[in-house]
């Protein structure tokens, strides 16, 4: 039997980390098994139903690597793949579940509804419907139905009893009948409720294993009346632990930024964030930490998730993504996906092994892609701004720097060795502490302290920019270090966006994206 899994967002905000979470782990369990993967959008509550939300997620799971085999986009053999357009199914397998007898056309109004729960609270009854309508005569139901009352369908449930299905993970669940009240399959607006369109969905999808978040627990004992109801064979059902705030509650948007696109704005990796879910309640048979999807499917086995609930740490992410960023992918892949950021602020990237330098001397300072441009800009800027750590190094700093300034002028080997040599004998023979030199150089060469080592600073910019730089520290601290002038900051600035501007126009902005082919590959002769 072929397995089939699905991801079945509903549109109502931004993409969610649970979602990237829940779809890895059907990802990977179709591709272990060489089944498909089915994204299935579950668009049938129209209250909460955002424009926009679908591509959104759509694109989250393109940007994971994570491609559905069938999908609103892509298209398959059970589309569509929008409930929203699958009304007349739906329809249909109400009206099945009629004419059987397993259910019923309910005609309360929502203040009846309301008077029932009131009475029920006052007596101090277990709140829900309590099968009022059940009695109707079919006839009655149709003929009503037909005259154009407002009424939901409803599925038959057991009064008494109970209600057991097999989770994978967790044995058997079962529900007391008495909690699952005839629910409503289809609304008066005409759409069916989750269960009813879920369960329908899955079952004309072939959908084999349901792997859901924990939150759904509670409403498959009602899917599995459905499917009895319908005479269909049961799909397995996983129910995946749920991701915990710090404070151990569910994952949620008050107390966390739960939105993939932002993470991905703060550049964040794809491949960092996905090793760090997969994680979360799954491990490596042999314990390693930092793995890939491909790695990830070769040795998955879902009865190795563990219940407990796993805590979205947003430190460990972080060093997930510093891992990645600094180890994982290759220099040249950073330089890729870091280049259309460093272009959105106005820089010049065209030098290829120019920004293979800077991104290697920066990768290791930097947790996300955007805190490594932030960095960036003394690489790329022709004036650069002194910073109040930069400028109280300069002030101490002039004798060594017209020092360094000559001997940098004569230096003959321009290499690390050579810069590093000069340094370091400079350093000794004045018989200072390092810092003292070094500090006020790296003040000059990029406008603050926090900043790589000198020598890699001289190697990358090279001799003829470094020495421009030092002169002009030199006239910066002659002339009695006056503020920059703010005017001349403006313009230049508003250059440069402007710049920004129309190469941004011209180009797909694709933040910290795989890039499409393994173009990188071999770029630079390093
Ligand atoms: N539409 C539900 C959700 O938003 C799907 C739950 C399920 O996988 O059955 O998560």
């Amino acid at each position: 039997m072929e397995v089939v899994t699905r991801i079945a967002p509903s549109p109502t905000g931004d993409p969610h980390v649970g979602t990237a979470y829940i779809g890895l782990f059907n990802y990977v369990f179709a591709r272990r098994h060489g089944g498909r993967f089915i994204f299935r959008l579950e668009d049938t509550d129209r209250q909460r139903y955002q424009a926009g939300a679908e591509a959104r997620i759509l694109e989250m799971f393109v940007w994971l690597g994570l491609q559905p085999d069938e999908s609103p986009e892509v298209g398959g053999p059970s589309g569509p793949y929008r409930q929203s357009e699958r009304l007349a199914v739906y329809h249909a397998h109400a009206e099945e579940l009629l004419a059987a007898g397993r259910a019923y056309r309910a005609f309360e109004t929502a203040e009846e509804i309301e008077a029932m729960r009131l009475d029920q609270k006052r007596l101090g009854k277990p709140i829900g419907y309590d099968g009022r309508g059940r009695d109707l005569p079919q006839a009655e139901q149709a003929r009503r139905h037909a005259a154009g009352e407002p009424n939901v369908v409803r599925l038959i449930t057991a009064d008494e009893g109970s209600t057991t299905f097999r989770d994978r993970l967790r044995g058997d669940v079962t529900i007391p009948n008495s909690e699952i009240r005839d629910p409503v399959l289809m609304k008066s607006d005409g759409y069916p409720t989750y269960h009813l369109a879920n369960v329908v969905d899955d079952h004309l999808m072939g959908v084999t294993h349901v792997i859901r978040a924990e939150e759904w627990v509670t409403s498959t004992p009602i899917h599995v009346l459905l499917y009895q109801a319908f005479g269909w064979d049961l799909p397995e059902f996983i129910h995946m632990p749920l991701l915990r705030n710090p404070d151990r509650s569910k994952v949620s948007k008050r107390k966390l930024d739960t939105s993939v696109d932002s993470y991905r704005q703060q550049g964040f990796l794809p491949e960092a964030l996905l090793n760090f879910l997969a994680n979360m309640g799954w491990s490596m048979p042999d314990g390693r930490e930092y793995f890939g999807v491909k790695d990830m499917t070769a040795e998955f086995d879902i009865d190795r998730v563990s219940l407990g609930g796993p805590v979205f740490d947003l430190k460990k992410l972080r060093s997930f993504n510093a891992k990645y960023l600094r180890d994982i992918l290759p220099l040249e892949e950073v330089a890729e996906r870091a280049k259309p950021l460093l272009e959105d602020e106005g820089y010049d990237c065209s030098d290829e092994d120019y920004l293979l330098d800077v991104i290697d001397v920066l990768r290791p300072r930097a947790e996300t892609l955007v805190e490594l441009v932030d960095q960036a800009g003394y690489f790329f800027r022709e004036t650069l701004r002194y910073d109040e750590s930069a400028r109280k190094q300069l002030a101490s700093g002039q004798t060594f720097l017209q020092d360094i300034e000559r001997e940098l002028s004569i230096l003959e080997f321009f290499d690390y060795d050579g810069v590093d040599d000069m340094l370091r004998d400079y350093v000794q023979e004045q018989a200072v502490p390092m810092g003292k030199v070094l500090m006020p150089l790296r003040a000059a060469l990029t406008g603050t302290t926090n900043a790589p080592g000198v020598t890699d600073l001289i190697v990358i910019l090279g001799k003829r920019e470094s020495l421009k730089r030092i002169g002009q520290a030199l006239t910066f601290i002659d002339a009695g270090l006056p503020d920059d002038d703010p005017q001349r900051l403006l313009e230049e600035e508003k250059a440069r966006k402007a710049a920004a501007e129309e190469a941004r126009k011209s180009r797909v902005k694709s933040v910290g994206a795989p890039p499409e082919a393994a173009a990188a590959g071999g770029k630079g002769s390093r």
